[in-house]
């Protein structure tokens, strides 16, 4: 459904986007994962056609985003990561507000806001104003908004930013039925490590290079076994001596070392052995994403 061939980017002199690929198949729900300024809201706007790439190319349902934008626009949804709905509205003001610019009236318009409501469970809320929402509401109407022409994709660039845990999955659980009943295919970015956790498919950016990519889960194992973590007053000290005596990689990061290991058990009361005093604690746990992102780029994402 779209496919990102050798993207490269520079405002100016500064390169935010080096040589990206990727594809997107139909029906996915995508994840665009990294830190502040790895490249995701770059990437966002070349695909919501606001922005032409420096180099590359990108096709969206077979569509050029540069030569065919106003072919792709109809098939995209955009939610962005400002909030773009006027609060003194109601919830159905605004979804009209945007039918409108669309081009979209009476029944037709009546049917698509009916529609859209009802898949983000907004239908109760509808004469409400949109300044008594949650913030995990705001968003759903957010999201209705962006369906009104029926896009078959639809892009979200942090749209979970700002929100709690709990308004994060339920979000996340109104995107997947989304994806279930319409097809609706999904790319979202995010820093937010739960949110990426339950994407079909990620790549992570850093610094505008894709640094991996895959399912979640494959990620993990891409780690093999264990992750130990040691506290230790002069963490770079301690990792330098593991990398010594014990021929592993261990990166030093905010005070404490983290090694990949299979049977992390083991190490551990070896390595305290090994180094009487140094270590203030010890924490062990299967492989995260944080892992992983650690693990190619020597940065957190979080
Ligand atoms: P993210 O959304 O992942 O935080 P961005 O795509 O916003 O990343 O930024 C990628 C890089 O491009 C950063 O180094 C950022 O400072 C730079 N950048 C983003 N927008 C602009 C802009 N309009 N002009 C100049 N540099 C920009
Ligand atoms: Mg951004």
């Amino acid at each position: 459904m779209i496919e990102v061939e050798n993207l490269t980017h520079r405002y100016g002199e500064r390169l935010a986007l080096r040589n990206v690929s990727f594809e997107v198949k139909a029906g996915e729900i995508f994840g665009l994962l990294g830190p502040n300024g790895g490249g995701k809201s770059t990437l966002f706007r070349i695909l919501s056609t606001m922005m032409v790439p420096t180099e590359g190319k990108i096709t969206l349902a077979g569509y050029d985003v540069v030569r065919e934008a106003a072919a792709v626009r109809r098939q995209v949804g955009v939610v962005f990561q400002t909030q773009s709905l006027d609060k003194a509205l109601t919830v159905e003001e605004n979804l009209r507000a945007q039918g409108h610019l669309h081009g979209l009236s009476g029944a037709v318009l009546r049917e698509r806001m009916g529609a859209a409501m009802e898949r983000l469970g907004l239908l109760d809320r509808r004469k409400d104003l949109v300044e008594t929402l949650s913030g995990g509401l705001k968003r759903r109407v957010e999201i209705a908004k962006a369906l009104l022409h029926r896009p078959r994709v639809l892009l979200m660039d942090e749209a979970s930013t700002g929100l709690d845990p709990a308004a994060r999955l339920d979000v996340s659980r109104h995107v997947e039925l989304l994806r279930e009943q319409d097809g609706v295919t999904i790319l979202l970015t995010t820093h937010i490590l739960e949110e990426a956790g339950r994407c079909d498919r990620l790549v992570l950016l850093h610094e505008g290079r894709m640094v991996a990519e895959g399912s979640p889960k494959q990620l993990r194992e891409r780690i093999g076994g264990d992750v130990v973590v040691l506290e230790a007053a002069d963490s770079p000290a301690l990792a330098a001596g593991i990398q010594e005596k014990f021929g592993l990689a261990a990166h030093a990061q905010n005070g404490a070392v983290r090694v990949e290991i299979p049977n992390g058990h083991r190490f551990i009361a070896e390595v305290v052995e090994a180094f009487p005093g140094a270590i203030e604690s010890v924490g062990l746990h299967k492989p995260t994403l944080e892992d992983v992102f650690v693990k190619e780029t020597g940065a957190s994402i979080e």
